[in-house]
């Protein structure tokens, strides 16, 4: 079968990898004639809106999926007439819009920071009114990475804040003192069956990943449960199939939603050598209706992501236990190159490890 990958970054690059061995195939649709899937999968150079080249594209595919969350959700609509299209377009619909998304986990019951729809300047004046500062002013869509996103502490930010992101539908959000980012990788299959990555701690610079570890240290069981019983509620409502990330705050005791994606993870790369069956192999098993694969752990594991410049290959890989991954993408300021996946018997020995490809990674 031949998997349509909608975006050709390195998600659908890394789905490819795992998707070679189960026979399958794959196809990306990607603007740019470089991106990285197409080193190693058939890529058509099109722009999601150019319905004639989503004919060609879907011509002999077995299903479509994406890498990419920022796909118009009437590209997906106008495929999903002639082929299977996983996960379901309103998961990717409810995901592309911040209130929308936050609207979603209200109504579950879940947990998210105070937040306000600001359209005008009167809007952003009341709901600083209501929710207070610090505060977050965030674009409502195609945000990511922490881009188009202002921490509020006085007026003055809020006026400056205003003058950049003034005309965009946004959202403003307590700022949120988090203990520290849980992220929960979940996976749903057509028979509505369920599996669950234990919650990785993540740590974000200039609001990119930079390092998660696997499991998240010290969490409590009760919080491990409250993060799955979340991600449950999540994938139930949107009748899911595929892998669907969920980032949350950790704060006194209690798991607040951030954000979903609905597709595989960056805070799930590390699933790749740390779990029995990786997010990756088990989007693809989920969305061609194999059974799941198991989501146990291999071990502890820590994920470096490489951004911006490359480190030394060869001292990298000559850590113990080092699994390098490069994207074959151009070193470019803020741009993510690779990651480095660390994975050991138990995390004590995972720390100078860390510590190494830290020093070599400038982090
Ligand atoms: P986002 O694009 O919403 O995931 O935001 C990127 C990063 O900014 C998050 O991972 C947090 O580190 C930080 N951030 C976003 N929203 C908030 C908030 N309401 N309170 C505190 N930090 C936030």
């Amino acid at each position: 079968m031949i998997v349509g990958l909608l975006g050709g970054g390195q998600l659908g690059r890394m789905l490819a990898l795992a998707g070679y061995p189960l026979g399958l195939g794959f196809r990306a649709l990607d603007h740019s004639a470089d991106a990285p899937t197409g080193r190693l999968a058939e890529l058509m150079v099109a722009g999601f809106d150019d319905r004639e080249a989503l004919v060609r594209f879907s011509s002999g595919l077995g299903l479509v999926t994406y890498e990419f969350e920022n796909v118009p959700v009437e590209t997906v609509r106008f495929l999903s007439e002639r082929v299977e299209v996983y996960p379901p377009p309103e998961a990717l619909e409810a995901g592309q819009d911040r209130l929308t998304e936050k609207r979603f986990f209200q109504k579950l019951g879940i947990p998210t920071p105070p937040f306000a729809a600001v359209d005008t300047r009167d809007d952003l004046d009341f709901a600083l009114q209501r929710i207070g500062f610090p505060a977050v002013l965030k674009t409502r869509r195609f945000g990511y990475d922490g881009k188009g996103q202002f921490v509020l502490r006085a007026e003055e930010d809020a006026r400056q804040a205003w003058g950049a992101l003034e005309g965009r539908p946004l959202l403003l959000e307590g700022f949120v003192r988090f203990d520290r980012e849980i992220s929960v990788i979940a996976v749903r299959g057509k028979r509505g069956e369920t599996a669950f990555y234990p919650p990785v701690e993540n740590h974000h610079e200039k609001g990119m990943l930079r390092l998660s570890l696997a499991p998240a240290p010290n969490l409590p069981p009760h919080l491990k449960q409250q993060g799955e019983d979340y991600a449950l509620r999540a994938l139930n409502a949107l009748n899911y199939v595929g892998v669907l990330a969920i980032e949350f705050f950790e704060f006194g005791g209690q798991l607040y939603a951030n954000e979903m994606a609905p597709r595989v993870h960056n805070s799930g790369h590390w699933t790749i050598e740390g779990a029995e069956v990786s997010q990756f192999e088990n989007h693809l098993r989920a969305i061609t209706g194999l059974p799941l694969g198991s989501t146990d752990l291999i071990g502890s594991s820590a994920m470096v992501n490489l951004i911006g410049e490359l480190p030394p290959i060869e001292a990298l890989a000559s850590i113990p236990g080092a699994h390098v991954h490069l994207y074959g993408k151009e070193p470019r300021p803020d741009r993510k190159l690779g990651h480095v996946t660390l994975r050991a018997r138990d995390p004590q020995t995972l720390v100078p490890r860390i510590r190494q490809v830290r020093d070599l990674s400038g982090i």
